[in-house]
């Protein structure tokens, strides 16, 4: 079968013929990939500054954004069946007996960093037509989300983020606090679907990014009802002029320099959550004034990665709200369907179109 995978010793990411897999345990479950999400991760295991292949193989079958369908169920498997439509987890727990997070089937929270994880490190990914995946990590995905749950994965980010900001501010002894105002920092899918999350969570949310209007993730934003602003028009304090400080801001945008210029307009009590991975950058910053804001307004500040079985089923749940809530928008985030042989030119960006690009496996 097709299969895509990228050679790190060569810098090479190709289609490869591979055998296809079969059920090895009765819990197993044999699933067709229908659509596989490209996203920064992505660029960046191709480029080979994250990420591995499994022990001992030359190559790695990258994708771990998904939406595949059920073709075979091992013996043991009751609550799947051929037909059914799922969207598998990224991350599998590390072996290790002390590891309290995955030994207690919260992986996403490892504390040895010997997880593998699907399409990403040590564990090949669903970028082939075929995959074989225990039932344990495969969430079953109502038939009405066919057209957008391959971006099931890349809300989970922002559910995650969600669940744990709620949990954070429990902390204020007079009561509900949230939701306030948001700031989500870029305007990709994982800013975009963060900024619909929050807005349906009830936050009066902005998006904050680069580019100037007008711009397609611009267009998009205001459509949804979050006004945009261009951080290359509006420096941060004409930001918090604008729309106030942030009881949340979601960063999303992977770039530390813009981060800490946003972390000046969260609000006294506020939350900020880190979802990005920068690469290095030489940065000038005023590091004393910051962590005397972070002091004397109590501020958090929660770095976040990977997602647990609870967040993808928030997620799944929150893709039909969203798409009752705005008719037709969560299509619109994905700007462009290609052929598996087109993933190296969209994974570096010669293809890559405005907002999500989505590979096809099986064509409707
Ligand atoms: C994925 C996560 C993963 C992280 C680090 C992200 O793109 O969504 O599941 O944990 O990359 O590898």
């Amino acid at each position: 079968m097709k299969a895509v995978a990228v050679f790190p010793q060569g810098h090479e990411v190709k289609v490869i013929d591979v055998p296809e897999p079969r059920l090895g345990s009765p819990s197993q479950v044999r699933v067709r990939t229908l659509e596989v999400g490209v996203c920064g991760t992505d660029k960046e295991v191709v480029e080979g500054k994250h990420g591995k292949p499994p022990e001992g193989e030359p190559h790695l079958i990258v994708g771990h954004e998904c939406l595949g369908e059920v073709v075979e169920v091992g013996e043991g498997v009751k609550d799947l069946a051929p037909g059914d439509l799922v969207v598998p987890r990224v991350r599998r727990p590390c072996p290790s007996p002390d590891c309290l997070p995955c030994r207690s089937g919260a992986s996403d929270f490892c504390v040895t960093g010997q997880y593998t994880e699907r399409g990403i490190q040590g564990a090949h990914g669903f970028a082939a037509e075929l995959f074989v995946e225990d039932a344990l990590y495969l969430h079953r995905v109502p038939r009405e989300l066919r057209e957008v749950a391959v971006l099931t994965e890349p809300l989970t980010i922002a559910e995650k983020a969600l669940r744990e900001v709620a949990h954070v501010q429990t902390r204020m002894p007079w009561g509900r606090a949230l939701p306030g105002r948001a700031v989500v920092l870029g305007a990709g899918p994982v800013g975009l679907l963060g900024a619909m999350a929050l807005m349906r969570a009830g936050f009066q949310t902005t998006v904050y990014s680069r580019s100037p209007k007008p711009n397609p993730k611009a267009d998009m934003a205001e459509s949804l009802g979050a006004p945009y602003v261009s951080s290359k028009q509006h420096p941060v304090d004409a930001l918090v002029q604008q729309r106030g400080r942030a009881d949340v801001v979601y960063e999303a945008a992977g770039v530390a320099s813009a981060a800490f210029q946003v972390l000046q307009a969260l609000a006294p009590n506020g939350v900020f959550v880190f979802t990005g991975v920068p690469e290095s950058e030489e940065g000038q910053l005023d590091e004393g004034g910051l962590m005397k804001q972070v002091v004397m307004n109590n501020q958090i500040m929660i770095g976040t990665v990977n997602a647990a079985a609870t967040d993808f089923e928030a997620a799944l749940e929150d893709l039909g709200r969203f798409r009752a809530k705005w008719p037709g928008k969560v299509e619109r985030l994905i700007t462009a369907r290609h052929r598996p042989e087109d993933y190296a030119e969209v994974v570096r960006g010669k293809q890559g179109t405005a907002i999500k690009d989505v590979i096809v496996f099986t064509p409707r």
